[in-house]
């Protein structure tokens, strides 16, 4: 983190900003009569606010992954901290982001958004940093630097020693997207929050945790950052009752562990079986959910899947990622209908 300076990278309005104090800010302990958030007082199990920072779910996750709740930060998706960060630290028409494509397109979108310029350094060949490229490509206005290990939708985690390499040479923050961090063993680098105060970590219950409808997103990073996070989002942007399924599923981590195990061994799977497809070119290695595989014709494989109902998600127009079709790993008998399929084409 060469000359990191939080204070330079903010903008100036946001380190500013008073922020909005909800009636559940202001008053944080229990008491027997709440007059004080204009609620309507009769029971429906909803008609109270939510906490507004979640310390519940917040107190159950620091104990899983180590780190203080007041690293925490929850929001509608990661995707509610991608924009965050993007409108915490880039000033529209004036900074940027560096991404590394093919990636997640939200990146993308969230800095269009905000009228936030792009630096694109793509992936090399085998789909890893080009850490030389991005050293080079970064600008005086570059304030984020999004990385996403194991990245969407190639599969594969980027290699610990470049992410390292970025994080010591870039003195603005480094956010690594580790979406799907559960299907790649113990890898995740929560642990190094205390060695690098650049350093943002993404992590959903969208994958794993089985979560998607929920929509509920974790960010981790130093005390400060997550303070600015939260003086941005919206006062109440976590429901109750996503708090509530949040807490349930925190205390049943064995049941998401389950899920993994099933889905790895079914990945394995799948790939053994997709080799043996004659107009499968390549199927790429894979540390998450999911595996990209280049075909023959991968635009008409996708048609013809879609006309027997299997939908799976067409990349061949994604740079790097030419003629190859996305599939995420579905149930065993998911898996057997889409080989099943496939053999028939
Ligand atoms: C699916 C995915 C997410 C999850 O986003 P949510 O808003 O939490 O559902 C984040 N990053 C990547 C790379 C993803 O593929």
């Amino acid at each position: 983190m060469a000359n990191f300076d939080l204070h330079t990278l903010v903008r100036k309005n946001i380190l500013a900003l008073k922020p909005y104090s909800s009636a559940r800010d202001e008053f944080k302990g229990e008491a027997d009569v709440y007059l004080d958030a204009n609620e309507n007082p009769y029971p429906s199990g909803y008609n109270r606010y939510p906490d507004p920072l979640q310390w519940k779910v917040k107190e159950l996750l620091s104990k899983q992954k180590g780190i203080k709740p007041e690293q925490i930060f929850l929001g509608n998706g990661s995707d509610e901290a991608i924009d965050l960060l993007i409108r915490v630290f880039c000033e529209p028409n004036q900074d940027s982001v560096m991404i590394t494509e093919p990636t997640y397109g939200m990146y993308r979108v969230c800095a269009n958004i905000n009228a936030v310029s792009i630096q694109n350094v793509l992936l090399t060949r085998d789909y890893q940093l080009d850490t030389e490229g991005i050293v080079k490509t970064v600008m005086s206005n570059t304030k984020i630097i999004f990385l996403c290990s194991p990245n969407n939708p190639t599969g594969n985690l980027l290699k610990v020693e470049n992410i390292f390499s970025v994080l010591n040479q870039f003195s603005g923050l480094v956010v690594v997207d580790e979406a799907y961090i559960d299907f790649a063993g113990d890898v995740s680098l929560i642990k190094e929050l205390k060695n690098y105060p650049n350093l943002v970590i993404l992590q959903t219950f969208s994958k794993a945790w089985g979560l998607a409808g929920l929509r509920l997103g974790m960010c981790f990073a130093s005390e400060t950052i997550i303070g600015l996070l939260n003086k941005v989002k919206y006062p109440y942007n976590v429901n109750i009752k996503t708090q509530e399924l949040a807490i349930e599923a925190l205390v049943k981590i064995e049941d998401k562990n389950k899920a993994v195990t099933e889905i790895l061994a079914e990945r394995k799977k799948l790939i053994d079986e997709l080799h043996d497809i004659t107009f499968v070119k390549k199927v790429y290695p894979s540390d998450a959910n999911f595996v990209l595989v280049a075909m023959e014709n991968a635009p008409s494989i996708y048609q013809k899947l879609m006309q027997q109902g299997i939908i799976v998600r067409d990349r061949s127009a994604v740079v790097l990622c030419e003629s190859s079709l996305r599939i995420t790993i579905g149930t065993p008998e998911e898996n057997k209908k889409l080989i099943n399929t496939l053999k028939t084409l």
